[in-house]
């Protein structure tokens, strides 16, 4: 065909009946983000057919939309500090320290500062490699359940709808968006905890940014920072040196479910942003003077909606380190709950302690086919505050693969606990 002939075209309208096509898998998770899709690389590593699906435009979630910068959760705390969560992990951590879009920090933990562009390939590759049908910009419109089991999920996509039949769930939300859809028990706290959007500086003096002393930052924040519009005193700012950016996490705003006050989320903490940037140029001016935002992160959504589980994890088992029977994954991240406006509640636990999360937080007590992974599994607002890091989400995402796999056409309430933990030996038992 030459660059001059015109194309030709077809008239077309839309039938009388709605089109809707369907997807069969195995496993079905619903949220790709850090735990959805820990969940679905194990999964296929079982042999599972699975298809993934998320609202966004890309996989990643919050782990790449939102920016959160450092992978925390993996690692006990302290000076002898030792890896918790393996698996995917392991293949994360190799993977981005050799193309150098990851760097490892030892202070009170082990943390992982990482370039979320690249973490964001990462996944897509692994995902593509994995053989998993990836499905993106597909919202959740209805849940089909019967007979504690969900039969399948409808979404709109800008193309049309789509369902997805398949014999297990992951509901790796966040929200618990498919428990909910699917009438299942939910809890929602009564009292706001709070988001924050975290965005990346560049610009800065690269030479005086040595000097950062955050202690010196909270001060002043809490001097004169309401004179900016400011209403956080902590939070984080971390220069990663080899890339000469710096992610500030350092907002903090209410984050309701609702569909209106979404947007007004995206603009509350955009303005925080510019008034962060505004009293460091000011306040910080040696190592500031010319800096600006390179880019705004999604709202980050902590603590909003959860599952209620055949369990729930307790800030006094976080204490105790109790191990259940049905232990699916270790953690080790302090209590962080964001709770207030101003500052952050932190409740630090001894060196090396670690505690377990049971599968019986992960599987919603009504249904049987449905396992929960990452932030909307079933803790007390303590608890919750303190396994929805990273570490523990890719954790949970690997434990709701392998019990899907154990209960088959069954439920996931009544599976081979022995065998799980046997299959779960280095996320629960490993020490090197
Ligand atoms: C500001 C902030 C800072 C943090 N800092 C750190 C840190 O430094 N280190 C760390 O390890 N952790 C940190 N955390 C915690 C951690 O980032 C998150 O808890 C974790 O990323 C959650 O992962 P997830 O897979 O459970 O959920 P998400 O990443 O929230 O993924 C859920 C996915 O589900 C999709 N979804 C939801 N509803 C629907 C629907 N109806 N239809 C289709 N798709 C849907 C969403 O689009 C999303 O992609 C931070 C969290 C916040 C908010």
């Amino acid at each position: 065909m030459s660059d001059n002939e015109i194309i030709a075209t077809r008239t077309v309208h839309r039938g009388a009946q709605r089109d809707i096509k369907t997807v069969k898998a195995d496993i079905c998770v619903l949220g790709a983000g850090i735990s959805g899709v820990a969940a679905a690389l194990e999964a296929a590593k079982l042999g599972r057919k699975v298809v993934i699906v998320d609202a966004a435009p890309a996989i990643g979630g919050q782990a790449i939309g939102s920016i959160i910068g450092t992978i925390i959760g993996l690692y006990t705390h302290g000076p002898e500090a030792y890896q918790i969560t393996h698996g995917i992990a392991d293949d994360l951590i190799k993977d981005m320290t050799a193309e150098g879009s990851l760097l490892r920090n030892h202070h009170w933990t082990v943390n992982f500062q990482y370039d979320e562009v690249r973490l964001s390939r990462w996944m897509e590759r692994k995902i593509q490699e994995a053989g998993v049908t990836a499905v993106v910009g597909a919202v959740l419109t209805d849940v089909s359940f019967k007979n504690r089991r969900v039969e399948h999920i409808d979404f709109a996509t800008r193309f049309g709808a789509l369902r997805v039949e398949a014999n297990g769930f992951v509901d790796s939300s966040g929200d618990a968006t498919l428990s909910f859809a699917a009438g299942l028990a939910v809890r929602e706290p009564t009292a706001p905890i709070f988001g924050s959007l975290n965005f990346l500086i560049e610009g800065y003096n690269l030479d005086t940014v040595k000097e950062l002393k955050m202690p010196e930052i909270y001060e002043r924040l809490t001097a004169r920072g309401k004179s900016y519009g400011l209403v956080r005193h902590d939070g984080f700012l971390m220069h990663f040196p080899a890339k000469n950016f710096m992610l500030a996490n350092i907002s903090h705003f209410e984050t309701p479910l609702d569909p209106l006050q979404s947007a007004n989320m995206v603009f509350e903490g955009r303005r925080q942003a510019d008034a962060v940037l505004e009293f460091l140029r000011k306040e910080f001016g040696h190592i500031f003077a010319n800096a600006r935002i390179r880019a705004y992160g999604n709202p980050g959504i902590r603590q909003t909606r959860w599952i209620v589980g055949s369990k729930q994890l307790t800030l006094d088992e976080i204490r105790s380190g109790v191990r259940p029977a049905d232990a699916a994954a270790r953690c080790a991240w302090w209590v962080e709950l964001h709770n207030a406006k101003e500052l952050v509640h932190w409740e630090r636990l001894p060196d090396n302690h670690v505690y377990y999360i049971p599968l019986g937080c992960m599987t919603p007590a009504e249904a049987d086919n449905v396992v929960a992974a990452g932030r909307c599994v079933d803790g007390d607002s303590h608890a919750l505050s303190a396994i929805r890091v990273m570490g523990p989400c890719i954790a949970m995402g690997t434990a709701a693969a392998h019990s899907l796999d154990l209960a088959g056409s069954g439920s996931v309430h009544r599976i081979d606990m022995a065998a799980l933990s046997k299959r779960l030996y280095d996320n629960l038992d490993r020490r090197v």
